[in-house]
């Protein structure tokens, strides 16, 4: 930890805790209690290494889940939701199970990580002992990376790249728009969470738009990136499902973004603007705050691990699993931090209770559906290389693919779909 971090730390403790704190479960006397994992954030990260721990150390490790939500909604196949092909609630899952599996469950957000005790504070003050702690909260939006752009301001012009009330407000939207309205998307720099997600998304605005016979309406997404994730198979898909309909501007078209506005809807480039009557702002990405407070991250704003074992570079007894971390050649996906959980956990397993530990091995697939039967992908299998964790083999969808190709690409994706919240929540 940094003195910077350190200072911050303590005063922290001394303006909310220090007085009231208490251990929510007591201190291991040694020689008696189990070895104590904690786990901040229960998504597909967070919530598969608890629950892989509980059950592959038969009870012998003592395993709490920190997680403030008491249900899951999956940000993955949330673009289903918007195109119409699934129901939000079939995206919303329980912890029900993970509970049933021997996690102790504390429904509560972490507020601080003493890293000197190795305890986690809790938003009430309880302090919360570990020998090893996983940390895994996800992502925070950089607002401000965006000119104009705020908390606030995603009221009116949604950025749905966090899982729950937005999602439904650019559903209802999406929903409420007629024939000639004009969709702006200002799509993330890199490194974000899901990387072909915002295109997909814009497969699914089109899709909608067609459904309803709007003919009129155009789609424009406003690029900080020269290219992107499976870009050819998506641009072929776009002009044979949604002749004309979809714009994408790379920076050398639009010049960069001046300001958007959330109460006229104006979004302003170097080289015009654009009255959207529907917004979808998704600006840069970092860490999630408590990954960030505890001085686990570094200038990116991620947290870098060490690529054999999932552990963090700042602090040995620190996992950090899914899109907190900076994951080498992976992309930050549910399918990502599934993986790499299960290697922390093994690793976790081995670290306290002795058990054998394998070489880390991750895997990752991304599906993107660009219209009914018509889904892509892209892929490859990982493994730690020249202090990263490296791709060793990689697939992706080619353009002019055969129809039952694509078709069978989409079964898979729901066939995964139903595996990993299976694994996790299920
Ligand atoms: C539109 C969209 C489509 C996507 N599609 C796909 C896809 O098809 N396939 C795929 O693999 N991935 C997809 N993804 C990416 C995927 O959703 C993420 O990569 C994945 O959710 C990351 O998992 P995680 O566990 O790291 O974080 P999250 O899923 O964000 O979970 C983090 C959890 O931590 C909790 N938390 C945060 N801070 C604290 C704290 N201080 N204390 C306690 N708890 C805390 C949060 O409440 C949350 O439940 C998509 C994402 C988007 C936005």
């Amino acid at each position: 930890m940094s003195d910077l971090t350190r200072r911050h730390f303590s005063a922290l403790l001394g303006a909310s805790f220090a007085a009231t704190a208490s251990p929510l479960f007591a201190p291991r006397a040694l020689g008696q209690a189990k070895p104590k994992l904690v786990v901040i954030g229960g998504g597909p990260g967070g919530g598969t290494l608890a629950r892989y721990v509980a059950k592959d150390s038969n009870g012998a490790v003592d395993v709490t889940l920190i997680e403030p939500q008491k249900t899951f909604t999956t940000c993955f196949f949330s673009n289903l939701y918007v195109g119409g092909f699934r129901t939000y609630q079939s995206l919303t899952h329980t912890y029900d199970a993970i509970g049933k599996s021997g996690v102790k469950l504390v429904h509560e957000m972490a507020a601080a990580i003493d890293r000197d005790k190795k305890q986690v504070v809790l938003a009430g003050g309880q302090r919360v002992p570990y020998d090893r702690l996983a940390v895994a909260p996800g992502i925070d939006l950089k607002f401000d990376s965006v000119p104009g752009y705020s908390e606030a301001a995603a009221e009116m012009m949604p950025h749905a790249w966090k899982p729950g009330a937005q999602t439904e407000l650019l559903v209802k939207r999406l929903n409420a728009l007629e024939d000639g309205d004009t969709i702006v998307m200002v799509a993330p720099p890199n490194p974000y969470r899901c990387p072909p997600g915002p295109y997909e998304r814009v497969s699914m605005f089109a899709h909608v738009l067609k459904t309803k016979g709007h003919k009129k309406s155009k789609i424009v997404i406003l690029d900080p990136k020269p290219a992107f994730s499976k870009q050819a198979v998506f641009m072929e898909g776009w002009e044979k499902h949604y002749p004309g309909m979809i714009e994408w501007q790379d920076p050398k078209v639009h010049g960069g973004i001046k300001s958007v506005d959330p109460k006229t809807g104006e979004i302003t480039t170097d080289l015009g603007s654009y009255k959207a009557a529907l917004a979808n702002i998704i600006p840069a990405q970092m860490a999630g705050k408590i990954a960030r407070d505890a001085g686990l991250a570094d200038a990116s704003g991620f947290c870098p691990i060490d690529p054999d074992n999932m552990k963090s570079k700042m602090d040995a007894n620190i996992f950090i699993v899914g899109d907190a971390c900076i994951p080498g050649d992976m992309p930050k996906s549910a399918f990502a931090a599934n993986s790499q959980a299960k290697v922390a956990a093994m690793i976790a397993r081995a670290d306290l209770t002795g058990s054998r530990a394998f070489p880390a091995r991750y895997n990752n697939t991304c599906w993107s559906l660009i219209a009914p039967d018509d889904d892509v992908k892209v892929g490859g299998a990982y493994e730690p290389g020249d202090g990263n964790i490296k791709q060793t083999s990689t697939f992706i969808s080619k353009t002019g693919e055969a129809a039952d190709i694509r078709k069978q690409n989409y079964k898979e994706s729901v066939d995964w779909y139903n595996g990993i919240v299976a694994d996790v929540f299920g």
